[in-house]
């Protein structure tokens, strides 16, 4: 799909052209249409994906199509944690609104520096004011700006803005904007913290998500062993004791394979737990507050669950089943091998899998070596299996990340995030 087909002006066409991007990313072809269709949105998206020009590109055309009143008021508040990344997203600005007539006017604000200069620049107006939350609300005390004719609201990396301490600021902030506004959230994690500050925030939102970059898929330690399905449980419990594992993550494709695999653990005297969409948040909570505690030895999750859990420095994720997109698999194995620490991602591979297993290798571009354990190897064919009682099927979920320019690029559509 070619950025012209997302209803952006010629002027931003252009600009885009500058910048040598033939083709959006999947947050840019999913957030594009939806902010300048004045939707609020999440977005689960981290630095590398595109998400600025995302957001920034259809702002710039809301803006540049009504007219401004010459006292120019701030009409787009961008929030950001760093005054690099503030720094950042004002170059995108300029870049992006170059040949827009009549020109934008933007600026950036961030603490750390002398405030004076920035009150003088704020002196003849903005359109859209890029800022850090504590230095946005010094200049606000001191008069140098007013928040009351925002438009467009945008919390650009809100989990970083929450872990610099920035809520009450950034709350302070919403309290001076008009009531009515479009608002646009993007965090690489949902924290808890995160889902109270968006429930207040953002109204009836379009919800994307994108997978990250592949970097994790370069650091960990990747294996696949081949084995029948049937010997998949025996095989994770015999690699559980016999390599003595104490924090395993594992991932099944569904809530009814999560709770299965959990009771047979359990029965063997492995202590696990689930989680999943239709676990209750208190159980959800306890039972990652346990795995954390080393209480529970393995936490066994669907994707969409574990995509809200915050755990790091993961020493083992097993893909107890390989996901249907091969994007989760780079989410899942995100989960291990995190700042540089030694991380190992086990895929338990069975016949019917093998073509998945060859979708993900075609996605994080390498192959991923194959082994089989004595005892549990898989047979030539796969063997028959014993009928199972059927199940619902799970609609299923795609996400995909930026392609630079000569990459390929999936066209796959997202779905809405639900845990
Ligand atoms: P961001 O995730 O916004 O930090 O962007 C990451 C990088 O991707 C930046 O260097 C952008 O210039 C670049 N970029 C953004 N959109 C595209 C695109 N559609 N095609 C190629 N590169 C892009």
């Amino acid at each position: 799909m070619p950025f012209s087909t997302l209803g952006l002006s010629d002027p931003l066409l252009r600009a885009i052209a500058d910048a040598g991007y033939t083709t959006p990313s999947p947050i840019q072809s999913q957030a594009i249409p939806a902010v300048l269709d004045g939707h609020d949105v999440l977005a689960a998206a981290q630095t590398g994906t595109g998400k600025t020009a995302g957001f920034t590109l259809p702002i710039l055309h809301r803006l540049s199509q009504k007219a401004y009143s010459s006292n120019r008021p701030v009409r787009v508040l961008i929030l950001t944690p760093t005054r690099e990344l503030a720094a950042q997203i004002g170059e995108s600005v300029s870049k992006y609104g170059a040949h827009l007539h009549p020109r934008l006017k933007s600026e950036v604000v961030f603490g750390g520096v002398k405030i004076n200069p920035q009150m003088m620049r704020l002196r003849g107006g903005v359109d859209i004011l890029v800022a850090t939350p504590g230095r946005l609300l010094d200049l606000v005390n001191q008069n140098a700006v007013k928040l009351d004719q925002v438009e467009t609201l945008i919390l650009d990396e809100a989990d970083r803005m929450l872990d610099m301490g920035f809520i009450r600021d950034i709350r302070k902030i919403i309290a001076l904007l008009p009531r009515k506004r479009q608002n646009l959230l993007f965090s690489a994690t949902f924290s808890e913290d995160i889902r109270k500050l968006t429930t207040g925030l953002l109204v009836n939102p379009v919800k994307i998500e994108v997978a990250p970059r592949n970097t994790a898929a370069e650091l960990v330690e990747q294996v696949a062993y081949l084995v029948n399905k049937a010997n998949k449980t025996e095989l994770l419990c015999h690699l559980i004791k016999e390599n003595r594992w104490q924090q395993v993550l594992v991932f099944t494709t569904t809530k009814h394979g999560a709770n299965r695999l959990t009771e047979k653990l359990n029965k063997v005297d492995i202590k696990a737990a689930a989680i999943h969409g239709n676990k209750s948040q208190g159980a959800r909570t306890s039972a990652l507050a346990g795995f954390k505690a080393n209480e529970i030895r393995v936490l066994v999750a669907t994707d969409v669950a574990a995509r809200g859990i915050d755990i790091n420095l993961l020493p083992h994720v097993v893909n107890f089943e390989l996901p249907r997109a091969p994007e989760d698999y780079v989410h899942r194995i995100g989960r291990t091998g995190r700042a540089g620490e030694e991380g190992q991602a086990i895929s338990l591979v069975s016949h019917d899998e093998y073509n998945f297993l060859r979708l993900v290798e075609k996605l994080i571009g390498k192959e991923i070596k194959r082994e089989q354990i004595a005892g549990f190897e898989a047979s030539a064919v796969a063997p028959p299996m014993p009928a199972e009682p059927p199940r619902r099927p799970r609609p299923s979920r795609n996400s995909n990340q930026l392609r630079r320019p000569g990459g390929s690029q999936s066209g796959n559509k997202p779905k809405a995030k639900s845990a």
